[in-house]
């Protein structure tokens, strides 16, 4: 560094401190406590790794960067927009356009990794918009001819290394990659997607570390490396909370269909209770543990549920929440609603944490959560979900599940929880039946 003039100082110096803020984002983001605080160190990293790339001497003009920017921010304003239950597409196209870039910048095999993480992200950001369908497509030999087309990618990529003069092989190596993109996603059912864009996430991160290394740029390599090992990372915890072999999920082989979330009916007899008696039950007891899961998410009841939090604090009720990693339909997805409703963070407790405090709860109370209390993960060596870690709420005195109907959850099986004698069903919106409990003690806005 003793040659660099004043600018070049500045800029390395710039690109040091937002490599160490992206890190640090990652490291705050990782505890509910301190999300924030790692969302707005990502954000200024990202702000000065900006800043010190237009510092660039190399930079003669300055017209199209403008236009680029605003470009840019026309579409990524609204893109901060969407909904919550909308962020897994949101995030796939976010990663199609970084893998656009990279493939419209680099030279070589980043071109491969960019072209196949640009449509397999579109075609996971179309499955889960419903836009394409859901429904997985396989066929006999469909791994070899996926794997066979990434490995003739690979050689002609090679092929173009050894010879760059061969400039008629380039298209090839973006062409083929595109095709892979889609052909890998064909395979793999709607529902599967968030695990498969947390991959793509880190396709993406590795082929802007790759691309760093064309552009000689230390901070993209550090980037892309956190973005790619962090995106493995993460997927590696979902498929193990979801006991899914991760091999299966790499070769892109979830090629079984989903059982239909609204297939499973039962026949066998169930006790149902009334908000009335639900909030009787709540009200006499000491220590409640509240599980939400996807079907929170989907009434929205979040705020509902801050209300009998609230309800049941002032009663003198002990409340705290139990979160399975992939309670919902991406990580996270609990803590983020509970922290929107203002629930504290030091009451969501994570699963290895709650699963202790089941046999002293008086009521777990289920809200529009299923596979993720299923005992049969533990019981029954033929589930689909044996194996997976999931919440013990069949150890508490009293359950309570709040649910529409007796129909399955993601993964299509029944849940012997809703037999038991200690169980009872609630049956209804979310969102409502717990507005109703709350209306039964007194509390709430209404
Ligand atoms: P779940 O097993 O999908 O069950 C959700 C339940 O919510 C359903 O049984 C449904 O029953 C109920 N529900 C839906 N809408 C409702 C409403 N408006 N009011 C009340 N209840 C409603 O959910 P989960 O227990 O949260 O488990 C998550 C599943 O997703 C796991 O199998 C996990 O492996 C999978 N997954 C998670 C992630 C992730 O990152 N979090 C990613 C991919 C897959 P009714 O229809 O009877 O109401």
């Amino acid at each position: 560094m003793t040659n660099l003039p004043g600018m070049e100082y500045i800029i390395e110096i710039t690109y040091l401190i937002a490599t160490a803020l992206f890190i640090l984002s990652l490291k705050w983001l990782s505890s509910p406590t301190t999300a924030r605080r790692g969302v707005f160190a990502g954000e200024l990293g990202m702000l000065l790794a900006i800043v010190g790339t237009l510092l660039h001497h190399g930079i003669l003009e300055y017209k199209w960067i403008f236009i680029a920017l605003v470009l840019g921010t026309i579409i990524g304003v609204p893109l901060g927009k969407v909904a919550m239950t909308a962020v897994p597409q949101r995030t796939a196209l976010s990663h199609a356009f970084g893998a656009l870039c990279v493939t419209l910048v680099g030279t070589a095999m980043e071109v491969i990794l960019g072209s196949l993480t640009f449509t397999g992200s579109l075609m996971a950001a179309g499955k889960l918009q419903e836009i394409l369908p859901q429904r997985p497509i396989t066929y006999k030999g469909q791994n070899f001819v996926n794997l066979g087309l990434l490995a003739v990618a690979i050689i002609v990529a090679g092929m173009l290394v050894a010879h760059p003069e061969k400039t008629q092989l380039f298209p090839l190596i973006v062409g083929i990659p595109l095709l892979f993109g889609v052909m890998m996603i064909v395979p793999i059912g709607g529902a599967d997607m968030p695990t498969v864009i947390s991959l793509l996430n880190s396709y993406a991160g590795l082929s802007a570390a790759a691309m760093g290394f064309v552009l000689d740029s230390k901070l993209l390599i550090i980037a892309g490396a956190l973005d790619g090992a962090s995106g493995l990372i993460l997927s590696v915890n979902m498929s193990k909370a979801m006991n899914r072999s991760f091999s299966n999920v790499l070769f892109g082989a979830f090629g079984q269909e989903q059982a239909s979330a609204t297939g499973v009916q039962e026949a066998r007899p169930v006790r149902s209770a009334t908000p009335e008696e639900a909030a009787a039950i709540l009200a006499a007891a000491n220590k409640v543990v509240i599980v939400p899961g996807y079907g929170m998410a989907v009434a929205q009841a979040q705020h509902k549920v801050r209300e009998l939090y609230d309800a049941l604090t002032k009663r003198g009720v002990d409340v705290k929440f139990g979160i399975h990693p992939v309670a919902g339909r991406m990580p996270g997805h609990m803590n983020v609603l509970l922290a929107e409703a203002d629930i504290p963070y030091d009451k969501l407790l994570d699963m290895d944490e709650i699963n202790g405090e089941f046999p002293q709860a008086d009521v777990a109370l289920v809200i529009g959560a299923n596979d993720v209390t299923n005992p049969a993960a533990r019981t029954d060596p033929n589930s689909p979900i044996y194996g997976m870690p999931i919440l013990d709420v069949d150890k508490a005195r009293t359950v309570m599940v709040i649910k529409r109907s007796m129909a399955a959850g993601f993964a299509g099986i029944d849940n012997p929880l809703y037999y038991l004698d200690k169980t009872l069903m609630l049956f209804g919106d979310a969102k409502s039946f717990v507005g109703s409990i709350v209306r039964e003690l007194g509390g709430g806005n209404e």
